[in-house]
Parts: C-alpha cells; structure tokens; sequence
C-alpha cells in the first residue's frame, strides 16, 4: 500500500511529491499524459520569490520591471521600477524539473496514467487507466478541472475565465516592460498583455466565461497588431477564480489549481499553490504519524491556508468582483484619476503576489476614494 498518491504531475503535485517523499514516504504520482509539462497553457510570470519557492531553477525567458498600461481609448501609463517585478519562465521546464526534484527524493511517477475515481473505505482505493491502487491518502493535484475536488461534493470554483495564448516571432525594442491591455472589446472581465520573451513575443488574453471563446479576442488582437502571420504556436487554459469550498475530506486533500486559490487579479496560480504546499505537508505528516486521516483530523489545512492568505484572496475576489463591471469609460477615467493624483509613484511598489498592499494604500487616500467615487458607486451595483 502507498502512504500517498497524489493526481496530477504539475507544479503542485510535483512540489507535494517532493517534499513527503523527502521525509520518507511512500509517494506515487498519477500523470495523465505521457510526460510532464505538456500541453502547456501558463504564460510563466512569476515572482522571484514563487520561483525560489518552487526548489528548481528553470529556464528564464526574460527579467521584466514593469508594465506599459494601455487603456480602451489608446492612453498608457507606464509603471516601472528599478527592482525586478517578475520572471518569465519556461514552463516546461519549469514542470520537468520539478517532477525530476521529487523522483530523486524518492517519488514514483505512472506516465500515461489517468485517475478515474476513488472509495474511502477504510483506506483509499484509486481506479486509474492502469488499474487500482491502495494508498492511505489521496492527493487531487490534477488542475483546473479536478476530478478529485469533486468527489468532495458540489465543490465548483465560484468561476472559471479561460485564457489563450500565441508566442510569435517578433522581437520587442523594450525588454524590460510588459504590455497590459484593458477594454471589454480586448479582453472583456480580464485584461490582455504582450511580454518580451527575448527572441519572441508572447502574446495574449484572459476573458470571462460568459463571454464567449476568447479565440476571436486573440485572432483581432493578433490582426491589429500585424502579428497573425507570424504565429509559432498558440495554446489555452482555463482558471479557476474564487476558491473552492470544500479543500480536504476523509482521506483526501487538494492542491494547486485544483484547491481553487488563484490570484482572482491576475490569474496567477503558481505562488498560492506553492505557498499551500507547506500546510498541505505540515498537516499531512502529522496526520500520517498518528494515522488520523478523517476530514475533522485534516481540516487543519483548510485553516492554515485560510489563516495565511485565504482571506486576502476572497478581499481580491471581492475587487475582481468590481472590475468586471467596469465599462470601457471607467477604464478610461481610471487612468484620468491614476494620472492627476500621481499613483505611478505608488504603483511601482506593487508586489504581484501581494496586490492588496497597494490597492489599500490607494484607496485611503481621500482625493482619490472622491474622484473615483462615481466609478466605486457603479462598481457595487
Ligand atoms: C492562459 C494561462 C496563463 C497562465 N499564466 C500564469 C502565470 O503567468 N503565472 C502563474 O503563476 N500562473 C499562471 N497560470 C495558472 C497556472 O498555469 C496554474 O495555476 C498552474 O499550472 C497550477 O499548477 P497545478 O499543478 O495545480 O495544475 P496543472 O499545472 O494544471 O497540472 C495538473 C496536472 O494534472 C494532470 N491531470 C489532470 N487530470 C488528471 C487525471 N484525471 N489523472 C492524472 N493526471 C491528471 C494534468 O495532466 C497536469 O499535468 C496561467 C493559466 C492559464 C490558463
């Protein structure tokens, strides 16, 4: 019998292997696909701190220290600072070594190997494509759309926007800025952005569910920028925004994309997943030890997470909430305001992990909460 075996071969469950197998257990990973990392769908924008989280040094396509704002009526704002803000990773690689840190700890990997379902009773039995397996837990660490998370109940994130992406051969004059795109004919409830990768560019959009696939967005966004002939690949995703309700059960624990907690104001998933992982390990060892493994014996997690950023997500799902009933106008007089009231100087300290810094900083500041009271009034609607 397994001690653990964890659904999904990603960053998550790559980082969750590692770890547990690193303290001597028996850990074995369920990978759909025959390798790890493929297909890919992440653009790979991540902080220093997310990377050094993540025990491995990938490649990095580029080093970026801000990012050029371009509002629906053509204004920018450009946000830069001397400090490096974000990495852009392979993604690839960045899952390739990983799954290859948490082999040599010791952890079993079953490419080709899908999880069908489980039974808790009294250990866990795991139906995959290759057969069924008994193990003391079972870890969903299996994405967006996760199987696992749903045999925990009705346990849906509160949303899902999808996200597309070309890499094309364009190389950008400014290495160091990002381009972020705002308007609903762009990106309607997300934004849209155009990164240096050094030898190509990488372009591309989230949108919101309701609006439809966003394909349409990214081949009109390609045509107007003249790069529709020069596409190397293009690939999707989507994300879950607004976390899940139900994180643990009886012998069952999520993980990463799985467990929901994605920044609801960027889509950026990678930091909270690993940033999970140590209660995950903290409470699953302890739980492992003493072979109390029911919901009530690992509800430590749902705790720990909640305790340590749980409630910043649901304060940012509350601003996604906002933005996503902003008109093309409001963007524009966001950039009136952010303008007159001299917020680049502010701006420039957002910590992409943690936005909420920032945005609390900015919204203390009287002659801003009034000259954007009309925006707030509507926003609430
Ligand atoms: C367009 C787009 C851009 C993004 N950009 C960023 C970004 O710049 N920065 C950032 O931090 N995040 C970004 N994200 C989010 C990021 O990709 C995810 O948060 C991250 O991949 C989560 O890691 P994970 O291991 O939980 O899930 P995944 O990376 O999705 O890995 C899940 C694994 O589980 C496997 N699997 C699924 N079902 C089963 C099954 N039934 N049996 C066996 N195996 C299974 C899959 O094959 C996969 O290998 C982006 C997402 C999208 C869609």
């Amino acid at each position: 019998m397994h001690d653990v075996i964890i659904v999904g071969g990603g960053p998550a469950g790559s980082l969750a292997a590692k770890d547990l197998a690193a303290q001597g257990l028996d850990v074995l990973v369920l990978e759909e696909h025959e390798s790890v990392g493929l297909p890919q769908h992440c653009t790979g924008l991540i902080s220093e701190e997310t990377l050094h989280m993540s025990g491995v040094r990938p490649d990095i396509l580029n080093t970026l220290y801000g990012a050029e704002v371009v509002f629906p009526d053509g204004q920018t704002i450009t946000v830069e600072s001397d400090k490096p803000k974000a990495k852009i990773v392979s993604r690839v690689d960045l899952d390739v070594r990983m799954a290859q840190a948490a082999m040599d700890a010791g952890a079993v990997y079953s490419f080709s190997d899908k999880y069908q379902t489980h039974s808790v009773d009294p250990g866990v039995m795991v139906r995959s494509t290759t057969g069924m397996h008994e193990t003391r837990v079972v870890i969903g660490a299996d994405g967006a759309s996760s199987a696992v998370a749903m045999t925990l109940g009705d346990n849906r994130p509160k949303e899902y926007i999808r996200g597309i992406q070309a890499d094309v051969r364009y190389v950008m004059e400014d290495q160091s800025l990002f381009k972020l795109f705002l308007g609903n004919k762009v990106a309607p409830g997300f934004f849209a952005w155009q990164i240096p990768c050094g030898s190509f560019t990488r372009i591309g959009l989230c949108t919101s569910w309701s609006s439809g696939a966003p394909s349409e967005y990214l081949s009109n966004m390609l045509i107007r920028m003249g790069m529709q002939d020069r596409i190397m690949k293009v690939y999707s995703g989507k994300i879950p925004i607004g976390r899940r309700a139900l994180i643990y059960g009886d012998r069952c624990l999520l993980a990463g994309d799985a467990l929901g907690y994605v920044k609801p104001l960027s889509g950026g998933g990678l930091y909270p997943a690993f940033k999970a992982n140590k209660h995950l390990v903290n409470v699953l060892t302890g739980a492992l030890d003493s072979d109390m493994l029911f919901g009530r014996d690992l509800s430590e997690y749902d705790r720990a997470c909640n305790a340590d950023f749980g409630k910043e997500m649901d304060h940012m799902y509350g601003y996604r909430q906002r933005f996503k009933r902003l008109t093309d106008s409001d963007f524009n007089k966001c950039c009136d305001i952010i303008r007159k009231n001299d917020l680049v100087s502010i701006l420039k300290d957002l910590d992409i992990d943690h936005p909420n810094e920032v945005i609390k900083k900015v919204t203390k500041m009287p002659k801003v909460v009034m000259s954007a009271l009309p925006l707030l009034m509507r926003s609430y609607r």
